[in-house]
C-alpha cells in the first residue's frame, strides 16, 4: 500500500459466532493488540447482525480503537420489508462500515450489480462507509477476463455516486476462487487487479479520487501471506474471512509490518 493511505484490515466473520463468542473474540483481540498497533492500521470487524450490540458494548466500554460494521444492508430505508435491516439501524448501533456485494451474497442471494449499487447508495444515506466487494470466478480468471470483469463491477457499483462519496469508499477485490479455498492469489495477481481498479477510478473520476480510495485484497489471507500482499503499491488492506475468527491469527495480520 501507499503511505498516503492508512491500511485497513477488516475481519468478515460471515455466519459464525453467537453474541457470547463475539464478546470473547473482541476481548481476545483487545488483549493481543496494543493501542499503537491499532493506531497504525485501521482494524474493523464485521460480525453477524445479532452480535452488533454486544460488539458495540465491548468496544465502547473499553474505548478500543476497533471499528465495526455489518455484512449486508437493505436497499430500503424502512417499512414493510420483513427480515431486512436498514442502514439507519446499523448507524444507530455505532457501525462505521458495511460490506456490500460480497460474492456469497451475489452467488447465494442473486445480488446483481444494480442491487449492489442501490445498497451502496443506501449506506451513504445512512452515513455508513461501504466496503464494496468485487471479484471474478474461476472460469473468468481462466479466460483472462478478470480485469475487465472487476472494473465493470466497479463501474456498475459506483454508478451515480458523487466524487466525495467515492473518495470515502473501500473497495475489496476478492477473487472468488481464492475465498475459503486456501488458494491465495499471488501478490502480483492482487496488484494487477487492484492497480487496474485504481486506474479505472482515475480515468473516470480523476487521480485525486483514485489516490484517496482504499483497495483491499481478500481471499485466504493469513498471517503468513499478509506482508507480501500489503507490500504491493495498490493494495491498502485486506478483507479476511476464516483467519478473522482466530484472535491470535487476526492480530498477527493487523501487525503485518
Ligand atoms: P477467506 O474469506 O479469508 O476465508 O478466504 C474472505 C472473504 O470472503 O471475505
Amino acid at each position: 500500500g501507499d503511505v498516503t493511505r492508512k491500511p485497513i484490515i477488516a475481519g468478515n466473520w460471515k455466519m459464525n459466532l453467537n453474541h457470547y463468542e463475539a464478546n470473547l473474540l473482541i476481548q481476545k483481540l483487545a488483549a493481543s493488540l496494543t493501542g499503537e498497533q491499532l493506531e497504525a492500521v485501521e482494524t474493523v470487524v464485521l460480525p453477524p447482525f445479532t452480535d452488533l450490540r454486544t460488539v458495540q458494548t465491548a468496544i465502547e466500554g473499553d474505548k478500543l480503537a476497533i471499528a465495526y460494521g455489518a455484512q449486508d444492508i437493505s436497499k430500503h430505508a424502512s417499512g414493510a420489508y420483513t427480515g431486512e435491516i436498514a442502514g439507519s439501524m446499523l448507524a444507530k448501533l455505532g457501525c462505521t462500515y458495511v460490506a456490500i456485494g460480497h460474492s456469497e451474497r451475489r452467488e447465494y442471494h442473486d445480488e446483481t450489480d444494480e442491487l449492489v449499487n442501490a445498497k451502496i447508495k443506501a449506506a451513504f444515506t445512512a452515513g455508513l462507509t461501504p466496503i464494496f466487494c468485487v471479484g471474478e470466478g474461476l472460469s473468468i480468471r481462466e479466460a483472462s477476463g478478470h480485469v475487465a470483469h472487476c472494473t465493470a463491477q466497479v463501474d456498475a457499483g459506483l454508478d451515480g455516486l458523487k466524487e466525495d462519496q467515492i473518495k470515502q469508499i473501500v473497495i475489496a477485490y476478492e477473487p472468488v476462487w481464492a475465498i475459503g479455498t486456501g488458494k491465495t492469489a499471488t501478490p502480483e495477481d492482487a496488484q494487477e487487479v487492484c492497480g487496474a481498479i485504481r486506474a479505472r477510478l482515475a480515468e473516470k473520476y480523476g487521480s485525486d479520487v483514485a489516490e484517496a480510495v482504499r483497495i483491499q485484497y481478500g481471499g485466504s489471507v493469513k498471517a503468513a501471506n499478509i506482508a507480501s500482499i500489503m507490500a504491493k503499491p495498490d493494495v491498502d488492506g485486506a478483507l479476511v474471512g476464516g483467519a478473522a475468527l482466530d484472535a491470535e491469527e487476526f492480530a498477527s495480520i493487523v501487525r503485518f509490518k
